[in-house]
């Protein structure tokens, strides 16, 4: 199962994630970092390529997830 990982710390709310999903799958929370639209996210990565300091990555349930799924985030 795939899933999108946040690493919140790392965020720096620049937005750019949010503002360029093709399916508008993120949205911001209270501290403008980008939270999932349930059902929206076809993972197909480019937030993932587009964020600058390397928050959002895909990732699945075993090894290699190093923060909360952003989808439990949400
Ligand atoms: S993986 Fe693709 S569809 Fe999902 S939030 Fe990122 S840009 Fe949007
Ligand atoms: S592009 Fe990266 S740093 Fe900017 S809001 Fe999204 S996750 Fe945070």
């Amino acid at each position: 199962m795939k899933r999108l990982c946040l690493d919140s710390a790392r965020c720096t709310a620049c937005g750019l994630c949010i503002d360029k999903c093709p399916r508008e799958a993120l949205q911001k929370n209270v501290f403008h970092k980008p939270v999932l639209v349930k059902g929206l996210c076809t993972y197909c990565g480019l937030c993932t390529e587009l964020c600058p300091v390397g928050a959002l990555w895909l990732c699945g349930n075993g090894a290699g997830v190093l923060a909360p799924p952003i989808d439990e985030l949400g």
